[in-house]
């Protein structure tokens, strides 16, 4: 198993508990090191990310906690900003002036509505289907394809260290409802995107909240492409993505099997504030 998580929200977003709760886990199960990476603000719009008025509170709140906390375990401050473009990104003003340990780049919103909204992808399924028909004109493949297109723009125009949950866009795509995930079309947008990704040396997470949420039955992004990846030596990132405390390390062993499956030993974590590659540990078994 990693021992370190860099991917979760608090209440400063739309997780639940505040980020002290978070770290007293992390301290429990003798973490290495938390990161903390609330949804940034984004300026115009109230999506359940984090108030632009609370970003300062957010970044002393963690400042605070290393001085607290930090002699037991390393603590790291961090965004999941978003790539809108035109609204959002890691060259936003907000997002410069955090001084983040490091960021994390995401994409969950895909074109605009008519009325200027960004398509929120990944609410509901009525919402979902809405933005194809009303952004896409009812073509699927056309959003899949600029979804990639814009994690790939975010990738090499941006350089986050780590892009999140690479296919997030599946996430309502349970038994292929809206589209064929097996599609040799698909697949190749997915490989493009990961070309990009390890030509930018960015680390790839592997998100498991879809896992122990139940949302599918594999982590984002699941076995196929880890395979790939792999082959392209890109370096990853377990990520829990996690909106309770009680979630912060779930579906980390699941994770860590398929990825040694695949032939990855190690991981890359922000070990002693540089990204380092670090063994996957089996996990510990305690006897009585
Ligand atoms: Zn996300
Ligand atoms: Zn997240």
């Amino acid at each position: 198993m990693q021992l370190a998580n860099h991917h979760a929200h608090s209440n400063f977003s739309d997780g639940r508990l505040s980020p002290e709760d978070y770290l007293k886990n992390a301290i429990d199960q003798e973490l290495l090191l938390y990161g903390f990476s609330d949804h940034a603000p984004i300026p115009h719009a109230d999506f359940g990310a984090m108030k632009m008025e609370d970003l300062a509170a957010y970044l002393s709140e963690v400042d605070r906690l290393k001085e607290q906390y930090g002699d037991r375990i390393q603590i790291y401050k961090s965004l999941e900003v978003d790539y809108i473009p035109g609204m959002i990104s890691l060259e936003s003003r907000h997002i410069k002036e955090a001084d983040l340990d490091y960021t994390i780049g995401a994409v969950h919103y895909v074109d605009f509505f008519p009325d200027g909204r960004p398509w929120g992808f990944e609410a509901s399924v009525a919402q979902f289907e809405r933005g194809i028909n009303e952004v896409f004109q009812g073509d699927v493949k056309a959003a899949l394809m600029r979804y990639y297109e814009l994690i790939r723009i975010m990738v090499r125009d941006y350089r986050p260290d780590m892009v999140a949950h690479l296919d997030r866009i599946k996430k309502l795509n349970k038994g292929d409802r809206f589209f064929p995930e097996r599609a040799s079309w698909y697949r190749e947008e997915v490989i493009r995107t990961m070309e990009v990704i390890a030509q930018a040396g960015v680390i790839m997470e592997v998100n498991t909240k879809s896992f122990y949420k139940k949302e599918l039955e594999e982590t984002y992004p699941g076995k196929w492409a880890l395979e790939i990846a792999r082959e392209m030596n890109i370096p990853v990132n377990i990520g829990s993505d996690a909106h309770h405390p009680d979630d912060i390390t779930k579906g980390f062993d699941h994770a860590s099997r398929v990825l040694q499956e695949v032939g990855y030993t190690t991981t890359k974590i922000f070990l002693d504030g540089i990204w380092q590659e670090v063994e996957l540990v089996k996990p510990m078994i305690y006897t009585t």
